[in-house]
């Protein structure tokens, strides 16, 4: 019998069965999907999780290939009222790389430990056993193990099965979101921000040299930015709805939960895959040292955390008349004081 079943291969599957192995646990992990995504979620990438992913191998090459982002520049409208710099000390830097390519160099990792994903095993089910879990997918494959992680996502089927609630709500409405090519991009290195009428915001992201990631909180992100942004190529485009939701229980026995299946929120300052590469790191040295026991109790706090400061900022950059005039007012003193640039980048970005 194996030691642990991870369920997902997403970044925080990759990562627990990476450091799982690396720490000499037997481990084997699985996903539905036929084979590693092409879709380039998330983009920013943590100095954090860089540090978190140093010793399997992957923080080194993800930092090798990513963008890194010098500064933030925020716009009313067309204007520029807020420039932030990100690299004060260190710890807030961010990169930027999409998210297929963040999995790719986790994928490496974790064949450099010797395990391999195996694709096209939908989990459907599991039964607690005296001394083990039994895994079903589907009506013929069983695997058995000690642990059962369940990194599967959102809409976690081994949260359900667990019987956990994801307590929370489906913001209202729709974001849009477009991923494109364009070679005369101002701001190569730094996140643009634009604040819109009636409570709107667009953000253009870099990923990768002229390749950029428009996120906007209405329809059609290109449409939505208040300045031309030439595209050479549009690679992608689509909609996606908020979740702010989070796993009552992380635990229930031996089965644990992380990342996306544990917690969700607003993609507002890049902490969804951070988040879940900082569970999935705390969950493999708690269970190869014996001290799971202290898992939801130390992950638990810091998704709730992640989700009040996301969701605080979404609110602030969302808020219309007399919100949104307080806050350009305290855009213009932040604009002034290093201080206080410096307690909004470590709020955003650290963990
Ligand atoms: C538009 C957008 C932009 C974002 N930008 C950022 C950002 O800049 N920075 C950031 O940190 N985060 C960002 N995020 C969030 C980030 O993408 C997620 O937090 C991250 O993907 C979560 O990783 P995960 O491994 O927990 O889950 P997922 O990536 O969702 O992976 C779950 C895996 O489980 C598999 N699975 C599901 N059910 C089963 C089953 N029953 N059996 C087997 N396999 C199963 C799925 O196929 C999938 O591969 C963004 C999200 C969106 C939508």
């Amino acid at each position: 019998m194996i030691d642990v079943i991870v369920i997902g291969a997403g970044p925080t599957g990759l990562t627990v069965a990476t450091e799982l192995a690396r720490r000499g646990m037997s481990v084997r992990i699985f996903d539905k999907k036929d084979g590693p995504s092409g879709l380039s979620r998330a983009v920013g990438v943590t100095a954090r999780s860089i540090e978190l992913l140093a010793s399997c191998g992957a923080g080194p090459a993800i930092r090798a290939e990513a963008v890194r982002f010098e500064g933030m520049v925020m716009h009313h409208g067309k204007d520029p009222v807020l420039t932030l710099p990100l690299n004060f000390d260190g710890q807030s830097e961010i990169y930027g790389l999409p998210q297929d390519r963040t999995e790719a160099h986790l994928i490496d990792a974790l064949k450099a430990q010797g395990v391999t994903v195996e694709y096209m095993r939908c989990m459907t089910n599991y039964h607690l056993r005296a001394d083990h879990i039994e895994v079903e997918f589907g009506q013929h494959i069983r695997v058995q193990g000690r642990y059962l992680i369940g990194a599967d996502g959102v809409h976690s089927r081994v949260r359900a099965t667990a019987g956990i609630h994801f307590e929370g709500r489906t913001l209202p409405g729709h974001w849009s979101i477009a991923d494109v090519i364009s070679a005369d991009w101002p701001h190569r290195d730094r996140f643009a921000g634009y604040l819109l009428p009636h409570g709107d915001v667009a953000v253009v992201v870099p990923m990768a040299p002229d390749r950029y990631r428009v996120i906007a909180s209405r329809d059609d992100a290109l449409k939505a930015l208040p300045v031309p942004l030439t595209v050479d190529k549009l690679i992608r485009d689509s909609s996606f709805h908020i979740e702010v939701k989070q796993a009552e229980a992380y635990r229930k026995g031996n089965v644990f939960l992380a990342g996306d299946a544990a917690h969700a929120h607003s993609p507002v300052g890049g902490r969804g895959m951070n988040l879940g590469i900082a569970d999935a790191c705390d969950l493999a040295e708690r269970l190869a040292e014996g001290t799971q026991d202290g898992y939801e109790a130390a992950r638990h706090p810091e998704g709730h955390h992640a989700i009040q400061v996301t969701e605080r900022a979404r609110r602030m950059l969302q808020s219309r008349g007399a919100p949104k005039a307080i806050l350009m007012a305290a855009i213009g003193a932040i604009d002034h004081s290093s201080s206080a640039k410096r307690a909004i980048v470590h709020q955003l970005l650290a963990g």
